[in-house]
């Protein structure tokens, strides 16, 4: 009943070939939209068969869920390009024909919110000895993200980190003193100072630190180039390097960093693309 359901959702292609035999190749979320997560799930026939992929010109990374299925994510960027986008599979390994297809993903545009705000110049514009930390800070954060972990680490389903409303979508374009600036790439939980922040699923700490706007950040190293963001920070309880089991407490809501209250900033990164940590949960369930 659960797999009827299952594939009902997931949008299935069946490729013919020309020896009769046939590789089933579904994805889902069925209509996508950016900031979305795109698995992909191939049916071979063939235990030995290695898939290979990618989405757009991001490389797919494959784990196997069964003998002959695979599955595959990516992340679709929250200012991907809306239209049409390839996704491409490949199946070679010992007995195996080598064969690829292409198929079309359309990407719809995010129905974000839009902020206009206004503020001094100086909480907008970094300059001197703070714009040099800022710039530093983001070159490590960089080379964390470029990092693809060749490991699944994570189990399904993900947890939210910590409960409370929603202060701030994912994807909210904000418009600071008339000035369009970067989108909110994640989403901001309204929850007390001092409230325990749980690890979304399991993963390796890649950072753990004081960041000049971001304050007390960690990033979790879930592996396929999954990383999670917990931002603002009263207190970190993990270092770098330290194995986190999904829902262990990892450190404590704070305002740190430029923000005007206490809340959780979450984010999610997909193999370079900023996808809606909110994407992530339903991943796992009947509905992703
Ligand atoms: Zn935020």
């Amino acid at each position: 009943m659960k797999v009827l359901f299952w594939l009902a959702i997931f949008f299935l292609v069946v490729v013919p070939s020309a020896t009769g035999e046939g590789i089933q190749v579904s994805w889902s979320p069925r209509e996508m939209e950016q900031g979305d997560i795109l698995l992909v799930r191939v049916q071979t026939e063939v235990a030995d068969t290695v898939v290979e992929g990618s989405f757009d010109k991001t490389p797919l990374y494959f784990y196997k869920e069964g003998e002959t299925s695979f599955t595959g994510i990516v992340g679709v960027d929250m200012a991907a390009e809306p239209g049409p986008h390839s996704l491409k599979v490949m199946l070679k390994g010992r007995g195996v024909k080598p064969r690829e297809q292409v198929f079309s993903v359309p990407i719809a545009v995010g129905e974000f919110e839009v902020q206009r705000l206004t503020l001094t110049k100086e909480l907008v514009d970094l300059q001197g000895e703070i714009l040099k930390r800022y710039l530093a800070e983001r070159k490590k954060i960089t080379e964390i993200f470029k990092q693809v972990r060749p490991l699944k680490l994570w189990e399904y389903p993900f947890i939210r980190p910590v409960s409370g409303e929603i202060t701030s979508t994912f994807g909210l374009r904000r418009i600071l003193n008339g000035q369009e600036r970067s989108p909110h790439n994640g989403v901001d939980i309204g929850a007390p100072k001092g409230a325990e922040v749980l690890a979304c699923n399991r993963g390796m700490v890649a950072l753990a630190q004081e960041l000049c706007l971001e304050g007390n950040t960690i990033i979790i190293d879930h592996g396929f180039g999954l990383y999670s963001i917990y931002m603002h920070l009263s207190e970190i309880r993990v270092k770098e390097g330290d194995q986190v089991a999904r829902g262990a407490c990892i450190g404590l809501v704070g305002a740190t960093g430029r923000v005007t209250g206490p809340h959780l900033h979450w984010g999610v990164k997909l193999l370079g693309a900023r996808v809606d940590p909110f994407a992530l949960l339903r991943l796992g369930t009947p509905e992703g």
